[in-house]
């Protein structure tokens, strides 16, 4: 991974010594002079990380971090701000313009690289996110960056892990107005609590009395559950090493004791409002991927899922020598149904229909909507007998209880026609597997309907 970091100072010099050091360390790095230029860059997204000189002429690096963090086309890009002011309330002015962290000049080689790496880490996963919800825009989930941009960070679900009660009474206090705050005093019990909790941000002290806190920190990283929540720790001034260690562990943040209010409240915020940036991002995806095996009137799997399946089942049969067959089916008459009673009302049909199947078939089986009316359930590790009486008994069950249409206020009854497959052995192919059940299908139309008609081998 080699990340471009956009380093910004009105100063010369400045923008050389940090170019070399982060060169050094095999970053790409390109340099602007002044707020204007560094979001020209920014805007045609030209990098990974920005290090944002707070003191600049005309534009201050706090007004450029504003307009990064407000627009959703930046807002997601990390911003280090450097700065030779280290008062809490520069600190603060900083948060609440969006930074993600701070250095101050002189800057120290160790912490610069470190917190270039973590964020630049972070930045990566993020556009993996970003990247794919981009192409389920298209086909119309909406994408979260306007709740991001407009998200206050506020009423976050928040954890302390701390054993001092001292400390967490006051941190809890402190941020009790507005998150929703939860405190687990005991760190061997601290990993499942956040695991089952559905935290927004875990806040770690470091200074634990019986327990190692980086050693709690890796196992939320290493935990399944858990590997995404943000862990914002807690430390000693003069500890660099153990926050270095922390960076590296995958903790995103650092608060240094006595703590500031203000800072809490701010750093608590971002990562919150990060957090939930990033979770919305993982819903889009998850559900663009549903998106795109599903059918959206029946929820069943789609045509293409079940073709690109099926060659995948076929072979597992093949190879373990089982066998395997497919039941093709489609509505009888169903084109009379939407000419008498409406297209919704064939979309209420359909709708029913397929929970029907679904309430017939094993949780191996597989049901898609196979085109309109016609659906396919491909059962692994079913022979044709078998497949014959799955097909009769679903054939029967349909004939039996007539569809409810117009909310209920009607009922039309409908009948389905089966034709089925089963694999003939490691020469079959899905198309013809499905070929075969659809001229089976064929002869039980012909032969008039509301009948299940296997495969004559
Ligand atoms: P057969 O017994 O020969 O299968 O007759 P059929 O009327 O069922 O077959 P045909 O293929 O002539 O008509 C299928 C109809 O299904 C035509 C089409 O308008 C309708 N259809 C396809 N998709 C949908 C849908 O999503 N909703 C509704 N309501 N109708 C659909
Ligand atoms: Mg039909
Ligand atoms: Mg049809």
């Amino acid at each position: 991974m080699t990340a471009r970091v956009l380093v910004v100072d009105d100063v010369a010099a400045n923008v050389r010594l940090l170019d070399a050091r982060l060169s050094a360390e095999y970053f790409d790095v390109i340099t602007a002079m002044s707020g204007k230029e560094a979001l020209e860059i920014c805007d045609r997204a030209e990098c990974d990380l920005v290090l944002l000189d707070v003191m600049m002429p005309d534009m201050d690096g706090f007004e450029v971090c504003r307009r990064l963090k407000s627009n959703p086309a930046t807002h997601h890009i990390p911003v280090v701000m450097v700065t030779a002011l280290d008062q809490p309330s520069d600190k603060v002015r900083g948060l609440e313009a969006g930074a993600d962290d701070f250095l101050t000049k002189p800057i120290g080689e160790l912490a610069l690289i470190a917190r270039v790496r973590s964020l630049a880490r972070l930045k990566m996963v993020t556009d993996e996110l970003r990247m794919r919800v981009l192409t389920s825009r298209e086909i119309g989930i909406e994408a979260p960056e306007r709740e991001a941009v407009a998200d206050t960070g506020k009423n976050g679900r928040v954890l302390i892990v701390d054993d001092r009660p001292s400390s967490y009474e006051r941190i809890a206090a402190m941020l009790g107005k507005e998150q929703e705050v939860e405190v687990n005093p005991d760190p061997t019990q601290a990993v499942f609590h956040a695991a089952d909790g559905n935290f927004d941000l875990l806040i770690v002290s470091l200074g634990l009395e019986h327990y190692d806190a980086l050693r709690l920190c890796s196992q939320v990283r290493s935990l399944d559950r858990t590997r995404n929540l943000p862990i914002l720790a807690i430390t000693e001034p003069d500890n660099t090493a153990r926050m270095l260690r922390g960076l590296e562990i995958g903790v995103n943040d650092f608060l240094i004791r006595p703590i500031d209010k203000n800072e809490l409240l701010a750093r608590v915020r971002s990562q919150v409002r990060k957090r939930r940036y990033t979770e919305r991002l993982r819903d889009n995806v998850q559900q663009s991927i549903e998106m795109a095996i599903t059918d959206a009137l029946t929820n069943l799997f789609n045509r293409r899922y079940m073709e690109s399946h099926l060659g995948t089942l076929l072979e597992q049969a093949v190879a373990r020598g089982k066998p395997l067959s497919a039941l093709l089916i489609d509505i009888d008459f169903f084109k009379a149904i939407n000419d008498t009673y409406g297209h919704d009302a064939g979309d209420d049909v359909l709708r029913d229909f397929a929970l029907r199947i679904k309430r017939s078939i094993r949780g191996i089986d597989l049901a898609c909507r196979y085109g309109g009316e016609e659906f396919v359930i491909v059962m692994p590790e079913t022979d044709m007998a078998v497949a014959a009486m799955v097909a009769e008994r679903l054939r029967r069950r349909i004939a039996a209880e007539p569809f409810a249409i117009q909310q209920g206020t009607r009922h039309v009854p409908v009948t389905i026609s089966i034709g089925i497959a089963a694999l003939r052995g490691p020469d079959d192919t899905a198309a013809s597997l499905l070929k075969r059940a659809d001229q089976a299908l064929y002869r039980a139309k012909r032969d008039g309907r509301n009948r299940v008609v296997p495969d004559a081998a």
